[in-house]
């Protein structure tokens, strides 16, 4: 998984969705967002961007220095 989702604080409004220039996300069970094809992700920070809750954070698979 590429990114952490506070279900908590996700209110379902789908805009990181509707936003991912990649097409990672998809809308999954109980209206929360779920990565539908996490390796298309390349950690743009879009999604954490848009979404207006700031419930999204990216996780990087490597150190950046
Ligand atoms: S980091 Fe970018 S590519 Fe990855 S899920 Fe978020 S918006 Fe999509
Ligand atoms: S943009 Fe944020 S609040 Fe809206 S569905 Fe995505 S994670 Fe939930």
């Amino acid at each position: 998984m590429n990114l952490c989702i506070d279900s908590d604080c996700c209110t379902g409004c789908g805009a990181c969705v509707e936003h991912c220039p990649g097409h990672v996300l998809s809308m999954g069970s109980e209206n929360r967002p779920c990565e539908k094809y996490p390796d298309d992700c390349w950690y743009c920070g879009v999604c954490a961007i848009e979404c207006p809750a700031e419930c999204i954070t990216v996780i990087f698979p490597y150190l950046i220095r």
